[in-house]
Parts: structure tokens; C-alpha cells; sequence
């Protein structure tokens, strides 16, 4: 029975410098059940790298930027000095890591190789402070076990070949030592190097919990939890203690990005738990999310989604006919795009994808839009802004009044009920966002 197991993940903030990464290796210290760590890149170096993945800069300015992303693990590796195997490891990568970004011209494989190299670096580095810490644990190269497509930018894992390779690889390692591995990349058929898309570390510490049949997952991050609405904006935000997989999913997807919305499809294929902590404040709670068939009706939170592209799709031989939806999906989908919101009338579609910044592949293809054009009139619009409400049996009797009401002065551009108890969606101008926000949060969710 592996179900007393954890996986533990941590964020970028978390692993950010020396001080961050040793709270962590305190939280691990303080549980023993941890037996996997995924870390994300040190906080900033994911950005270096989509950055040197464009190749837009002369070749003196990304040796800039490899100077950057040496600098920031160096300062941490000035504090624990490297075993002889961590050291001969972190410098072979990052003399890959170097060749690479010396080259003109990268493929979209070596994108990916290229954008792995945060997560690579990071995991040396935990491991010695893990061994600091007087923690047993060795490094494992997650490659040969997260097993994906070569749908490079944003992979899809394969699930039955990566239960099989952990637990083959990796579970046999558990009982010697904590496993510190990397969160976000993966490996192909050919054992080329993929990534899961921007964000993806949650996902993958889910999907290694599937595979090891670990009873839970903890995220840490730098909040302590998922909270009713960004408490940034609104001060009285508040941490939600639990949700459900369903509820959760809706805020991952719709939300302010404390979890990668992935995440919670493998933890619900198995009723694995997840718990979303700080790692600064690791007693301060945090919020559990688990399998719950008695979710409390009502509204949870208010979330917002920046940088939207609105597609809005006109075909006056869409009027009666048939086909014309599932012509614009194949497109689409045959460009790997995810759609979030779809309305339609007679003879037009509008829907909406997420243009999220420092993206590792651009969400909307010039190729994409041309196929479109061939049989639709196709407007583009930007700088636009997705709410949504998310609780369960969200029922717009609730709402509906008071939402109106209190978004009168505001230019609504679509709206999305229904198809889920658990969401209302819908877009403003993101000019307008912050204060949509903060209206919602006042009127629907402080009031006692
Ligand atoms: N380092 C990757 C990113 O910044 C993956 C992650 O941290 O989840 O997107
Ligand atoms: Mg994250």
C-alpha cells in the first residue's frame, strides 16, 4: 500500500533562492511520508529560457541572459556546496544548457530541451540542500518516467506508460530515499525531451501520484491556499479550506493561476487529495481538495482571467447547415488549441482562448487563422478580461439581480451559464476587470 505516500511539489517562489528552498526542506524534514519532490525552476529562470527560445536576440544578448540563469543558481550554490555526483551533473547540463543557446535557430523539439533546463538545475541544487538538511535523497531524472506525446510546448502525458515506467523506475527507490525529481517536462516515444506547458509542475506531481498510487499531494506555493478571489485585490479575500475536485477544477481553469488546471484530473481519476500550502507559512493551512459528494450549494469565489482572445467566427452558410461547428473544432484542434468559453447564434460562433503572457508557444497560429479565413469571416478582438463566478448549483436566480444590478455600468461581451452548475462566465474589457472584481467580491461573496 503506497497510500500513505505524498508527493510534494514546489513552486518557483519556493524554490526562489537558498532561504526559500531550505523552509522547504524543513517541511520535508517535518513529513516523513514525503517521498517524491517535484520542483519548478528557480523563480524567473522559465521566463529566461522562453525568452532565449524565440532566438530574437544577438547572440552577445542571450549570453546575457545565460549569465542571468547561472547567477541565480550560483548564489544558491554558493551556500551548499555540491557533492562530487551533483556537481559533475549540474555542470554537464549546464554546459548543454549553453551549447543550446549558442545555436541561431532552434526546432520546437529543441524548445522543449531548452525550456527543461530550469526544472534540471533546480533539482541538483534540492537535492544537496535536502542532503544539507540530513535528509537521505538522490536526484531522478523524470524523463524516464513521465512519458508524453510530441506535441512539444504542451504535451499530453500518457498515463498508462508512465504508471507503468514509475512504477518500474521509481517506486522500488522510495523506501532508500526521498526522490527529487523535476515537475513540467517530460519525454516522447524517442526519449526526446517535451513539456507540459507553462505552469505544468502541478500537473506532473499529480500525474506521479497517480502513478505511484500516493494517497496525496501537497502544492506548495506562496499563498496559503485558494482563495475567494485574488487578495491582492480585494483585502477581504479569504482562503477557502476545502473544495471539490469539481469546484477546484472550474477555479484552476477560470482562476488566478494557483494551480494548473490539469492537476486535478489525474487526482480525480483517484481520489487522491491535494493540499495547496505556503511554504513561507507552512502552519497557516492552506485548502484541501478532495472527493466530495456533499459539495455546500452557492457561490465560492470570483475569479478573473486577463489576456482573452475573443474569436468570433460570421458564416451566413452556417444559417441551417450542419457541420459548421465541428469544421472550425478540427481546426482547432488539429493546432493543439484549447477552447475556453463558446457561444453561437445562426450564422456566427464566438469562443475564447487564454493568450496567457510568457506563454511557451503562441496560444493563436497565423496558419490556424488562414484555414479559418477560407471559410468564415473571422474577427479577432484582445485585451479582454474572462470572470467567473464558481461554487456549485450555481443557480443565476442567486445572482442574477444582484450580478446585474451591480455590473449595469459595465460593457458585458458574453456570457456562459449552464453548461456547468459550478460556473458563470463571462468577458469585460480588461480596463474594467479589476473593479468587476472587486464589485462581485463585496456584494455576492462578503456578505455574512
Ligand atoms: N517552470 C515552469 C514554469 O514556470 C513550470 C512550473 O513552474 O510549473 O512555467
Ligand atoms: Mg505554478
Amino acid at each position: 500500500m503506497n497510500s500513505q505516500y505524498v508527493v510534494a511539489k514546489f513552486g518557483g517562489t519556493s524554490v526562489a533562492d537558498f532561504e526559500a528552498m531550505s523552509r522547504c526542506a524543513q517541511i520535508i524534514k517535518d513529513n516523513q511520508n514525503v517521498k517524491v519532490v517535484v520542483v519548478s525552476a528557480c523563480a524567473g529562470v522559465t521566463n529566461h529560457l522562453v525568452t532565449l527560445t524565440k532566438q530574437k536576440d544577438a547572440l552577445e544578448e542571450r549570453l546575457e541572459i545565460v549569465a542571468a540563469v547561472a547567477d541565480i543558481q550560483q548564489k544558491i550554490i554558493d551556500e551548499i556546496a555540491l557533492d562530487v555526483d551533483l556537481a559533475q551533473g549540474y555542470e554537464q547540463t549546464f554546459s548543454e544548457f549553453k551549447q543550446l543557446a549558442e545555436l541561431p535557430a532552434l526546432n520546437k523539439q529543441q524548445c522543449d530541451e531548452m525550456l527543461s533546463f530550469g526544472e534540471r538545475f533546480s533539482s541538483y541544487l534540492f537535492t544537496q540542500i535536502l542532503r544539507n538538511t540530513g535528509i537521505k535523497s538522490e536526484r531522478f531524472d523524470v524523463r524516464k518516467v513521465l512519458k508524453t506525446d510530441n506535441q512539444f510546448g504542451k504535451a499530453t502525458p500518457d498515463v498508462a506508460a508512465t504508471r507503468e515506467a514509475a512504477q518500474h523506475h521509481l517506486l522500488p527507490l522510495l523506501e532508500s530515499a526521498v526522490q527529487v525529481t523535476q515537475g513540467f517536462i517530460g519525454s516522447d516515444q524517442y526519449n526526446q525531451t517535451t513539456t507540459l506547458g507553462r505552469g505544468g509542475s502541478d500537473y506532473s506531481a499529480a500525474l506521479l501520484a497517480e502513478a505511484i498510487e500516493a494517497g496525496s499531494v501537497h502544492i506548495w506555493t506562496d499563498v496559503v491556499g485558494i482563495f475567494s478571489t485574488d487578495p491582492r485585490l480585494c483585502q477581504m479575500a479569504k482562503p477557502i479550506p476545502r473544495l471539490s475536485f469539481d469546484e477546484a477544477a472550474e477555479m484552476a481553469t477560470f482562476g488566478a493561476k494557483v494551480l494548473h488546471p490539469a492537476t486535478i484530473l489525474p487526482a480525480s481519476r483517484r481520489g487522491i487529495s491535494v493540499f495547496v500550502g505556503s511554504s513561507r507559512d507552512p502552519l497557516a493551512g492552506g485548502t484541501w481538495i478532495e472527493r466530495d459528494k456533499s459539495a455546500v450549494p452557492g457561490i465560492r469565489a470570483v475569479t478573473q482571467r486577463k489576456n482573452q482572445i475573443l474569436l468570433t467566427l460570421k458564416s451566413p452558410e452556417m444559417l441551417l447547415a450542419s457541420g459548421f461547428l465541428a469544421r472550425i473544432f478540427t481546426i482547432l484542434s488539429n493546432y493543439n488549441i484549447s477552447v475556453d468559453l463558446v457561444t453561437t447564434s445562426e450564422i456566427s460562433v464566438a469562443l475564447t482562448l487564454d493568450n496567457a503572457l510568457n506563454a511557451s508557444r503562441p496560444e493563436l497560429d497565423q496558419d490556424c487563422l488562414d484555414e479559418l479565413n477560407e471559410f468564415c469571416h473571422v474577427t479577432v478582438e484582445n485585451n479582454l478580461t474572462l470572470v467567473a463566478l464558481i461554487g456549485s448549483e450555481i443557480q443565476l436566480k442567486q445572482c442574477e439581480l444582484n450580478l446585474m444590478q451591480t455590473l449595469s455600468d459595465f460593457d458585458i461581451r458574453l456570457i456562459c451559464h449552464g453548461a456547468s452548475k459550478h460556473n458563470l462566465c463571462f468577458l469585460v474589457d480588461q480596463a474594467d476587470s479589476d473593479t468587476v472584481v472587486q464589485t462581485i467580491h463585496q456584494k455576492l461573496l462578503e456578505v455574512a
